[in-house]
């Protein structure tokens, strides 16, 4: 058994939180794959419906009251996407998973063929100009951007239209908590090439990347970014002091977790850590934390010591 502190779990404490993860980690059911055809499978898909997730229909009969009195509460992800079923993915397991069922947050699609125009329905087009692959449309994309901005009483401040795109504003950990500190969120998926930029330009469109890398549609990005912003909401982590602790939450990277067993193929737990000695043990950490930040990501220790007005190129400890 470990010596236990305020704010950390540790001994009989992390393996039964490991044991209510694992709990919500329990698959909710077989959903629908992505078989890779952008055209005739999502069409043809049936509604992709569980627990938790909601899809907007025009047709849809209203809600009851008191689900609508939930919805209007609970911070929502709005998706637009041409790949509804996708959703809610691994969002639904887990603890997000949890927090969706239990309606702390909530999440909505809306499925971009409904508005795909002639018998076939098409969202995309040749790119204007000649080049490889399509763009999506315009007309299609602002008819679903209409309708998933329909019953957004907050401004835009609180609830944010973005694109995800891999020629967007890099996503950190402080734009998860502007987006977890507002009502909610409607997220563009881009598919193919794109989209037509006069689409951005005419919604405003705030773009988005998760890194820099290319990936075929932003379904996967808008996923990363539900997640990071889901688990700063109060009551989805349970442990509220487990996102206070840990990387870029100071602007630093974390510092090495272990757990029991004590002695593993002749590795120990640092003995600092079992010493119980509280003081000893967050020096020990920030010290930690500070070492690998200096040596990973020397950008994050630069702006971390010119935020605390010291020399941004000096190497000092704490
Ligand atoms: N031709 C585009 C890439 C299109 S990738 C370009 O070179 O910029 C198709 C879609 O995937 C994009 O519209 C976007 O929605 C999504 N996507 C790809 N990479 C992404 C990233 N790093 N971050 C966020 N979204 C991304």
């Amino acid at each position: 058994m470990f010596a236990h502190c305020a704010g950390c779990i540790c001994g009989e404490e992390a393996m039964a939180e490991n044991d209510r993860t694992r709990e919500g980690d329990k698959p909710s059911g077989a959903r629908p794959t992505d078989t890779g055809s952008d055209t005739e499978d999502v069409r043809k898909a049936p509604p992709a419906r569980s627990h938790g997730r909601l899809s907007i229909r025009p047709t849809a009969v209203p809600r009851p009251l008191m689900e609508e009195k939930r919805l209007e509460d609970a911070w929502t992800a709005r998706v637009v996407t041409l790949l509804p079923e996708a959703f809610p993915g691994p969002l639904g397991l887990s603890l997000t998973g949890r927090a969706l069922k239990e309606r702390i947050w909530q999440l909505e699609t809306i499925d971009l063929r409904r508005f795909g125009v002639g018998r076939h329905r098409n969202v995309d087009d040749m790119p204007a100009g000649g080049g490889p692959g399509m763009v999506l449309r315009p007309d299609v994309l602002a008819a679903a951007i209409e309708e998933a901005r329909r019953g957004v009483k907050a401004p835009r401040s609180a609830w944010p239209l973005l694109l995800l795109s891999p020629r967007g504003r890099p996503f950190d950990q402080a734009m998860a908590r502007r987006l977890a500190a507002g009502r909610g969120v409607t997220l563009v998926c881009g598919r193919f090439e794109g989209v037509d930029q006069r689409v951005i330009d005419h919604y405003d469109l705030e773009e988005v990347s998760i890194g820099d890398f290319v990936l075929t549609g932003g379904e996967i990005a808008a996923m990363a970014l539900i997640d990071a912003t889901v688990r700063l909401i109060p009551r989805v982590l349970g442990n509220q002091a487990s996102t206070e602790e840990e990387s870029f939450s100071h602007g630093l990277l974390e510092h090495p977790q272990y757990t029991r067993p004590t002695d593993w193929e002749g590795r120990r737990i640092p003995e600092v850590l079992l010493s119980g000695h509280h003081a000893n043990i967050a020096r020990w950490r920030s010290e930690q934390s500070v070492k690998l930040t200096q040596e990973r990501r020397p950008d994050l220790w630069r702006a971390w010591r010119a935020r605390r007005g010291g020399d941004p190129e000096g190497d000092q400890e704490l």
